[in-house]
């Protein structure tokens, strides 16, 4: 099924299927720009499909669904089967963070008139590509007395945008010498904040008027900004890409993508004798750490208190549920790009509207940091796909030796499970404007359903 451009392969019926999966897609994308406002929207799309908090559940049946979130970063959505958890999960999984420019804990400062809002980037990016474009500013600032303020400014038309400055091209000869990697440094990825002098301020009065303006508007002190996350993203809707609609730009794709596909293949699915599990962690992007990425203990701990709430908990039996599922661990995948075709290998790229992706491999030189997924999975996997007539592809990201990335895969491959890096091919990843084809997106949708209604390996 690996050549067939899907476009040439999709009847009316399916067209507008697609059409509303995407239309979906964008909005996701609109409503979560951060890992915390994903999560928020994701359990309202799920307490709307009957999901209720498995923390708070007494006792679990098979057709129950619940959710776990974790410090309303990272989430689990569970479906019970009818088949005891012992026997394993269809697991679909993956990250909800994106790369931004994360506030400093002192961020503000004034320099020459100017007021900037300090920032260290998250994630692996091309630090050229974030200056000049409109950023928007979205996250939490909690208080020490534990109230909160959750911020979003940038998004309406109405709202203020931000912007890191660059150097006009008139004066650039030596700036445009240097490699694309030192173009733009780290510490200069300042948010320009603001230009107005508050009067009656003698010294950094620029900077003294936006600490004026958050104090009354949102009843924030300067000393309140140590305890907040707040992430510069670029700013605006999700759009349609191209003169033939045939794709979506906006940001954050890398992996709102899969988790949206992912989550909607979960919501949408009907009762199957396996336990369905959809989980979306947080901080993939730097290396899975922490309270809510995928090497935390959460995962683990809500799969104990859901065996807890039915009754089938023991050690060995939490032990036998996780090296039993299979998982689809998804992430985006290097769409092939004609104008960068020589850091692709043609017969194992990932190509826009050809399906969704397999990897049986990530990596780096010579597959380093890689889950190099099980033949026998992989065969299990084409014969559930090819039933449904899901169309696919098989691709390494790049070259060898040229580059390569990992996922959440090898984490969850700890507990013996089946398990294997599948996803979407896109344009510009980690750029602040990601492109994918919708085609892609909604054969992924239907890839994520075959697999979870397919029988266990
Ligand atoms: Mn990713
Ligand atoms: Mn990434």
């Amino acid at each position: 099924m690996k050549e067939e451009n899907l476009w040439l392969k999709y009847e009316a019926d399916e067209l507008d299927a697609l059409e509303k999966v995407c239309g979906d897609y964008r909005a996701f994308l609109d409503a979560g720009k951060t890992e915390r406002e994903c999560v928020s929207e994701i359990i309202r799309q799920a307490e709307a499909k009957g999901y209720q908090n498995l923390y708070t559940a007494q006792t679990l049946q098979p057709g129950d669904k619940v959710y776990a979130a974790w410090m309303e970063k990272s989430i689990a959505l569970f479906r019970v089967g009818t088949e005891p958890l012992e026997q394993g999960m269809n697991i679909l999984g993956a990250h909800i963070d994106s790369p931004r420019l994360d506030l400093k804990q002192n961020p503000l400062y004034e320099e020459s008139g100017l007021a900037y809002f300090d920032t260290h980037y998250y994630g692996g990016i091309k630090k050229y590509q974030w200056v000049t474009v409109p950023l928007a500013i979205h996250g939490v600032v909690v208080r020490k007395d534990g109230t909160r303020e959750t911020i979003s400014i940038g998004e309406q038309e109405t709202d203020p945008v931000f912007a890191v400055t660059d150097l006009l091209v008139h004066l650039s000869s030596k700036q445009l010498e240097k490699k694309a990697s030192a173009v733009v440094e780290g510490e200069n990825l300042d948010i320009l904040i603001g230009s107005r002098p508050l009067k009656g301020e003698e010294k950094d009065a620029a900077a003294a008027q936006i600490l004026k303006l958050i104090r009354d508007k949102y009843h924030i002190e300067k000393e309140d900004l140590m305890s907040a996350e707040l992430e510069a993203v670029p700013a605006g809707k999700a759009r349609e890409c191209g003169l033939d609609r045939s794709m979506i730009m906006a940001y954050g794709q890398d992996d709102r993508v899969c988790a949206f596909t992912s989550m909607r293949a979960m919501l949408d699915m009907k009762q199957t004798d396996r336990t369905l599990c959809c989980i979306l962690v947080d901080k993939e992007e730097i290396g899975s750490v922490g309270a809510t990425g995928m090497q935390s203990r959460f995962f683990e701990n809500a799969v104990a208190e859901l065996m807890n709430l039915n009754g089938e908990y023991s050690e060995l039996n939490l032990r036998r549920c996780l090296s039993r599922s299979c998982m689809l661990s998804s992430d985006v995948s290097a769409g092939f790009d004609p104008t960068f075709a020589s850091c692709f290998e043609k017969k194992n790229a990932a190509f826009m509207g050809k399906g969704m992706v397999f990897n049986k491999f990530t990596g780096s030189r010579g597959k380093s940091g890689s889950n190099d997924a099980n033949a026998e999975y992989m065969a299990h996997l084409r014969r559930i796909l090819d039933e449904k007539k899901v169309v696919y592809q098989t691709a390494e990201l790049g070259k060898v030796d040229v580059g390569g990335g990992g996922t959440i895969a090898y984490i969850l491959a700890l507990y013996g499970m089946n398990v294997i890096d599948s996803g979407v091919a896109v344009l510009n990843m980690h750029a602040p404007w990601e492109a994918t084809s919708k085609a892609d997106v909604y054969e992924t949708y239907r890839g994520y359903m075959a697999f979870a209604e397919g029988a266990a390996l």
